[in-house]
């Protein structure tokens, strides 16, 4: 019956789409109340889950009535409809997305120096997990030699080739068992998704197994209500996020190469625009000296390192100091901090890290950068060995109803402001079109991923569920990006 009736949903949608779309839909408040009233319910379909909904809330019983009676949907009853599919992802699945939660934490997929990462038995497992799933799910699954799993859900029309990739990452960082302890000396065990005040402890949890789970529980449920897709969407799950990140450009190398590309291993609302990421590797030469036989450090070489650091960098962390500094009213300043100091008895090396917002050619950039140090090497007679590297700085200009949906559906969930944002951190999608962010960490909140004892909240996770589903229903179902 669903069917027939997002049929006729999806006949008024070329219409629908001409109405403007305010902002009116369910607030996060209401949402809140809602999933209060519905705590002690067992919800077992999207169909019952509706009769639910309108025998609470009388003002939802509108849209509900609106729906079942195959009329013709605006685009805001479209969008209300879609923001109760979420509500009711969450609902029905939040409990058994968390106890999937546990059993993908609990296979260890961090990098063994001893193996590739695709012949690692733990990915392998992974795989099959996932295989798993996506077939109980309805969802197609292809493992690309390991390198990629890819999890798709096909769009209707054949005549629409437009690919929507969704990317997320299974492999994650090492834990060091020895140091996942909470304040008051509770151990945790970095592979046993831990529940603890409302916190979901584990490597991966955060960082980005959740990610995984959002996508793959939302297009359940499109798949289960039968949508109707204009275009198809398909999980990109990567293995080498995290290390070499070698898996994604084999891939496409071997597989077409999607038109839309959101990464859920960020931030929300949506992120527009990354940083570039550099790094400069400074190397100190004259640094050793020989008496006899024997070769010595030279005693002043912290003082050489100290020098380089303070005279080149200074403590404001902008490259004033440096000459180079200039902050994008967007993206922000460009920062360069000396992360990285290794001494030994083959010489001595210090590496600053560079994020570089949009605004300069990073070939002049990169030139000035080392004129500019071979001029202080000449100056303090202390000569250097430099290798510097900078990625170009990703910046998408907003444009098309896809992107303005994405923040739409973000802002409106998480109560933010309607802005897009940008990102230190660069992300799988950086080179790739159309790429954005789209969540799953909260802007302000502190990121867990990457520390000892990594957690998401229950309530995030959930929420994430919720709002992944609506988002996906949304663009999925869209007349044109
Ligand atoms: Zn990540």
């Amino acid at each position: 019956m669903l069917n027939v009736l997002f049929k006729l949903v999806f006949l008024c949608l070329s219409l629908a789409v001409l109405v403007p779309v305010s902002a009116n839909n369910l607030t996060k408040t209401q949402t809140d109340t809602l999933l209060q009233q519905l705590s002690d319910q067992d919800v077992r379909s999207f169909d019952a889950f509706l009769s639910q909904v309108s025998s609470l809330n009388p003002d939802l019983g509108a849209i509900t009535g609106v729906y079942r009676s195959g009329q013709v949907m605006a685009a805001q009853q479209q969008a209300e409809l879609f923001r109760l599919l979420g509500i009711y992802t969450r609902v029905r699945y939040a409990a058994e997305a968390q106890q999937v939660l546990a059993e993908l934490v609990a296979i260890p997929t961090f990098l063994d120096d001893s193996v590739a990462q695709y012949d690692n038995p733990a990915f392998h497992q992974i795989a099959a997990r996932l295989e798993a799933l996506a077939v109980e799910f309805g969802l197609s699954f292809r493992n690309v030699d390991n390198r990629i799993y890819e999890i798709t859900l096909p769009g209707a029309p054949a005549d629409n080739t437009e690919l929507v990739a969704l990317h997320a990452h299974a492999d994650v960082v090492p834990a060091n068992a020895a140091d996942w302890v909470l304040d008051d000396g509770t151990q945790l065990d970095p592979f046993t998704l831990t529940e603890i005040d409302g916190r979901l402890h584990g490597r991966g949890a955060e960082d980005n197994k959740n990610g995984i789970l959002a996508v793959m529980y939302a297009m359940r449920v499109i798949a289960q209500e039968q949508l109707p897709l204009q275009r198809t969407l398909r999980l990109l799950v990567d293995t080498t996020e995290e290390t070499t990140g070698e898996a994604m450009p084999y891939y496409l190398e071997r597989n077409p190469l999607p038109d839309f590309n959101i990464a859920l291993d960020g931030g929300y609302p949506v992120i527009i625009a990354e940083k570039g990421y550099g790094t400069l590797l400074a190397r100190l030469l004259d640094f050793l000296y020989e008496s006899g036989h024997v070769v010595y450090m030279k005693d002043n070489h912290l003082v050489d390192a100290i020098l380089y650091a303070v005279s080149n960098f200074g403590l404001d962390y902008t490259g004033r100091q440096l000459g180079i500094g200039f902050t994008d009213d967007f993206m922000g300043p460009l920062t360069a901090s000396l992360t990285y100091v290794k001494v030994d008895n083959t010489g001595m090396e210090l590496i600053t890290n560079l994020r570089v917002p949009k605004g300069r050619d990073i070939g002049e950039l990169k030139q000035e950068i080392l004129d500019r140090l071979a001029e202080w090497s000449a100056m303090s007679n202390l000569p250097l060995d430099l290798e510097l590297d900078i990625a170009e700085p990703m910046f998408r200009n907003p444009e098309g109803q896809w992107i303005q949906t994405l923040l739409d559906v973000a802002t409106e969930n998480l109560a933010l402001p309607r802005e897009f944002m940008s990102s230190d951190g660069a992300t799988s999608i950086h080179d790739l079109p159309n790429g954005v962010q789209f969540g799953l960490a909260m802007p302000g909140i502190k990121y867990t991923g990457h520390t000892d004892n990594e957690f998401k909240t229950v309530e995030q996770f959930q929420l994430d569920l919720q709002i992944v589903t609506e988002m996906l229903a949304r663009i999925g179902t869209l007349e044109a990006m």
